[in-house]
């Protein structure tokens, strides 16, 4: 396959004219100027930067973006849980893969880091999805075993997969300490070999924070109960990372463990303002992730903008707040520096033997100079032109006329505590 089109590689540099040559999945050839033959896609005018990479959002909520007017916990009882609930029906929890990898897609995220619901299948159909749409996974089920519905607790984990098939990785996903005991933690670290990714949330929302406290009194603090387990490591991400003090800042940046932050979803549920200036004063690892559906926007151009304007909100209205990223930054972050963070060295870049996820794009605009800031504060996902996964080319389904489905009408929903 060969593609032509302005490269964006470094969003620090300005494009440059070029063509791509893509084997076996793989750039195996970077070119300067004209192509050596007709491009299979791509033009003189085009842009060809790397896929996006989403690094946190859960898939079972796909179709729950938008229910406003909820803190946290309450929205994950009232509107999460049942979502989730619905995910025990097998061949509902197989469409909604096909729903999310469809919108990912369409918004150009050709790797992502997620959580599925707390069954097992769910992870078989994320497998089965990815031999036609090939996005790179790192995903899990959702582990629980208190204070959530009981449809939705783990009674064992004696099926929690643990292959890496395809272009799938499955992780360990406690999905935070409220939800899980210490038997479950430890049950979650006795699965977890070396290397294995281990995804949980942490300090989202303050409500939250008091809760965990008073279920785990004798630990310092909450970032603490995860390592008292064992389960930061450089493998493991920790979404939000919101309320923390400085001894879990230094925790973490020691146990070289990433911070997601979820600038959209942060705002959404008003569960707080993240401290860029303490990530970064700490040396922390730094991912950023939609969230879906905290998170209103699968498109991690709108993500990494609203990462921007959490920062410009920040210094406007707390004493000491300094740092706001440059749309270069958080441009490369959605790309080269989610992969890193991930662990995907071969991807979110775009030079030979990097792993072959690429987008084309025909903006309506033809600068050099202020490409990145006009990409980032214009982004429409019509921009892509060309989706190109593990080496090929991939059709994103047409464009929203797709119905929210309802689910299952005739599920009774169990509510518990
Ligand atoms: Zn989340």
């Amino acid at each position: 396959m060969l593609l032509q089109g302005r490269i964006l590689n470094d969003a620090f540099r300005p494009p440059i004219p070029g063509w791509l040559l893509i084997q076996d999945q793989r750039i195996v050839e970077v070119g300067h100027g004209q192509p050596p033959s007709k491009p299979d896609a791509g033009d003189a005018s085009s842009i060809i930067c790397p896929g996006f990479i989403d690094a946190h959002l859960h898939l079972p909520q796909i179709d729950s973006i938008g229910h406003d007017g909820l803190d946290l916990l309450h929205w994950l009882e009232e509107v999460i849980f049942p979502a989730e609930a619905l995910w025990q029906d097998e061949s509902w929890a197989a469409r909604q893969v096909e729903t999310a990898y469809g919108r990912l897609l369409r918004a150009g995220t050709l790797g992502y880091a997620g959580f599925l619901s707390s069954h097992f299948h769910g992870y078989v159909h994320v497998v089965r999805t990815g031999h036609h749409w090939p996005i790179r996974a790192i995903v899990g089920q959702t582990l629980m075993d208190r204070n959530a519905p009981p449809a939705l607790l783990n009674q064992s984990l004696a099926r929690i997969a643990s292959s890496v098939r395809s272009r799938v990785n499955s992780s360990i996903n406690p999905r935070f300490a409220l939800t899980c005991s210490d038997e479950l933690l430890a049950l979650a670290k006795s699965r977890a070999a070396p290397g294995t990714y281990i995804q949980t949330h942490l300090a989202e929302s303050e409500l939250e924070v008091q809760r965990v406290r008073v279920l785990f009194p004798n630990d310092p603090h909450y970032a603490g109960i995860y390592d008292r387990h064992g389960l930061l490591t450089p493998h493991t991400l920790l979404a939000h990372s919101v309320h923390l003090n400085d001894a879990e800042w230094q925790l973490i940046a020691e146990r070289k463990s990433v911070v997601v932050h979820c600038p959209t979803a942060n705002i959404f549920l008003r569960s707080g303002v993240f401290d860029l200036d303490k990530a970064r004063r700490f040396g922390v690892r730094l991912a950023v992730g939609s969230d879906i559906a905290a998170g209103p926007d699968l498109s991690m151009p709108a993500v990494a903008r609203s990462m921007i304007e959490t920062a410009k909100f920040r210094t406007m209205t707390i004493d000491g707040a300094a740092y706001i990223p440059s749309p270069a930054e958080v441009w490369n972050l959605i790309t080269r520096g989610n992969a890193e963070a991930l662990g995907w060295h071969d991807a979110g870049r775009i030079e030979i033997g990097a792993a072959a996820d690429l987008l084309v794009l025909n903006p309506p605009f033809q600068t050099d100079d202020h490409l990145v800031e006009q990409l980032l504060y214009t982004w429409r996902d019509d921009y892509i032109v060309a989706r190109i996964a593990a080496g090929r080319f991939v059709n994103a389904p047409p464009s929203p006329k797709e119905s929210f489905e309802t689910g299952p009408s005739s599920r009774t929903l169990q509510r518990g505590r």
